[in-house]
């Protein structure tokens, strides 16, 4: 049992090396006594595994990691640490800059739960169309255990390969967002470990404060061990269109109506409303999903596009085989509505799941080509509706080049859809874009597509829009000043800051995020 023995010593040596590095008041064998049913680990690849993330940025080793076979396990690693080192939940590690990693203290690898696989479950109620999951539980594993009911949840990103309490913890957000709004409008209750290592259980009726804190609140009140997710009936195919546009501003004008027409029966109505930005004729086909066969190519030199720029309008309709023979009328008397250009309607069919599936499969194709573990300099932006055009002007004709070097995103949605009470911050207006740089950066490339290039532009954008009095928004906010984190916050700062007094007074949770310093 070398092994073990070996593990025990490597695992008091990561305990004594927290201790010195923070100063501990805790027991020395605290850590070890604390006897959780999961596994608390310093093996040197467990570490490694959670030291870098998705953006592949930056590295931070934690002290150790903690696989929580249950709740309770994160309840005794809280109170544990509760003043004396820090403790951060880490999802998929999908982030950007490093926000679910910790030097001074344990990461809780949520997605890996150890111990009873059965209790681990995804448990579905039909009657109450809800299912309670995990907070570590990966989206793609909630949609395959509602399917098997003929139920789905509404608001998706994306991707699913991402956990629930990391997408919940920013907003969760995609083509749906403008009827259901975003993942944090679609939940009814958590279960939430705070920073004083207290489980609650919280919703609109019950610990209000805390469900709506933690709700886009970038891991800063609590650890997410259970969310309660609002389900509809599952469709079982979705219709695919993509259209494109040389001019920005009937794009952005049928984008618009689009959206607006969510009050409306689900008939007279898209299910999912995207878009993306070409500026680079290689990205028609771009990671995200290769939509255009070979058999069908594009040829936009063809289309006339002002400034080099084009745009791509991306709409979905989902239908029960059923209903199949309706659903042509209901799609074309919906793209009657819209000004593309006539001859650039891409259409394809396929099962719900392969649809929301759809970015995993390109991944599977950029892993094969080594071109999914790079860095991903990503820049998240929410800009108001009156500026989009400028920022149209300003970045995608400007700032951008010809080279982009990765999707960029493009959709609006409607802020009656977000809930004021959530720590999500948006902008002040009824209709604001999302718009996505989701690049990737290589070595041995052109110099447009190095990291320099690409943080630098994320760097000339922000100027951009700061000098151009453009109130944009970080999604999935990066900061590295208190004082930014406040203006990011604007009107919510003053209660963001309250409550994490009140649920984490010892600044040990999330602390990646770099809002907040811990307090010992
Ligand atoms: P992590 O990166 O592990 O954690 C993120 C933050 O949440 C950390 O601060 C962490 O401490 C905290 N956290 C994690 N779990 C919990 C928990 N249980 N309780 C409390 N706090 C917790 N986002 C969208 O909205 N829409 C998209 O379409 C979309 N597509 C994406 C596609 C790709 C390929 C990638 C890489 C990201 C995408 N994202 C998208 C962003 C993604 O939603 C966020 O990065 C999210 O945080 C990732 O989830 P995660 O489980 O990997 O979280």
């Amino acid at each position: 049992n070398v092994k073990m023995v070996t593990k025990l010593l490597l695992l008091m040596f990561a305990i004594c090396r927290l201790i010195v590095t923070v100063g501990l008041t805790v027991d020395p064998a605290g850590l070890l006594r604390m006897g959780v049913d999961g596994q608390l680990s310093v093996d040197p690849a467990d570490m490694e595994a959670v030291s870098t993330d998705f953006g592949l940025l930056g590295r931070t080793e934690p002290m150790a990691v903690l696989r929580p076979a249950s709740a309770e396990d994160v309840v005794r690693l809280v109170r544990t640490a509760f003043n004396g080192f820090t403790v951060s939940a880490r999802g998929h590690g999908h982030s950007i800059n490093g926000q679910a990693q910790t030097s001074d203290g344990v990461v809780v690898e949520m997605s890996h739960r150890s111990g009873s696989k059965k209790a681990a479950q995804p448990q579905v109620s039909v009657q109450e169309m809800h299912v309670d999951v995990w907070g570590g539980e990966l989206w793609i594993d909630v949609l395959r255990s509602t399917l098997e009911y003929g139920l789905a949840p509404k608001s998706w990103t994306d991707y699913l390969y991402l956990s629930v309490g990391g997408t919940l913890s920013n907003a969760g957000i995609s083509g749906q967002a403008f009827n259901h709004g975003p993942q944090i409008s679609n939940v009814h209750e958590l279960d939430v470990v705070t920073g004083k290592g207290e489980l609650l259980t919280c919703s609109e009726e019950q610990n209000s404060d805390l469900f709506h804190s933690v709700l886009g609140g970038l891991g800063q009140f609590g650890i997410i061990t259970r969310a309660r997710i609002s389900l509809e009936p599952a469709p079982q195919r979705v219709r695919w269109i993509r259209v494109l546009y040389s001019d920005f501003s009937t794009f952005t004008m049928d984008q618009e109506y689009l959206i607006s027409l969510h009050q409306k029966p689900s008939n007279q109505k898209f299910d999912y409303v995207e878009g993306f930005v070409i500026v680079d004729e290689g990205l028609i086909n771009n990671w995200r999903s290769s939509f255009f066969s070979a058999r069908n190519p594009i040829k936009i030199s063809s289309i006339s596009a002002s400034g080099g720029v084009l745009y791509c309008l991306e709409i979905t309709k989902n239908y029960k085989e059923l209903s199949s023979d309706t659903i042509d009328q209901e799609v074309e008397s919906l793209l009657k509505k819209l000004n593309f250009i006539p001859t650039s309607v891409f259409t394809t069919d396929l099962p719900y799941l392969d649809f929301l599936d759809r970015v995993h499969k390109a991944e599977m194709k950029l892993r094969s080509k080594g071109l999914w573990e790079v860095p991903h300099p990503w820049l998240n932006l929410f800009v108001p509706r009156s500026r989009i055009a400028d920022f149209d002007k300003g970045v995608f004709k400007g700032i951008l080049g010809n080279k982009t070097s990765g999707p960029i995103l493009i959709y609006p949605m409607n802020k009656n859809k977000w809930d004021h009470r959530s720590s999500a911050v948006i902008p002040d207006e009824d209709v604001f874009y999302l718009v996505a740089l989701l690049r990737s950066a290589l070595d041995n490339s052109e110099e447009t597509q190095t990291l320099e290039h690409l943080t630098n532009q994320n760097h000339r954008i922000l100027k951009f829009c700061d000098d151009a009095g453009i109130k944009v928004k970080q999604y999935l906010p990066h900061y590295a000043t208190q004082e930014e984190w406040v203006d990011h916050f604007g009107d919510k700062w003053a209660q963001f800051y309250e409550r994490k007094m009140e649920f984490d007074p010892g600044r040990i949770l999330a602390t990646g995020q770099r809002i907040f310093k811990p307090s010992f």
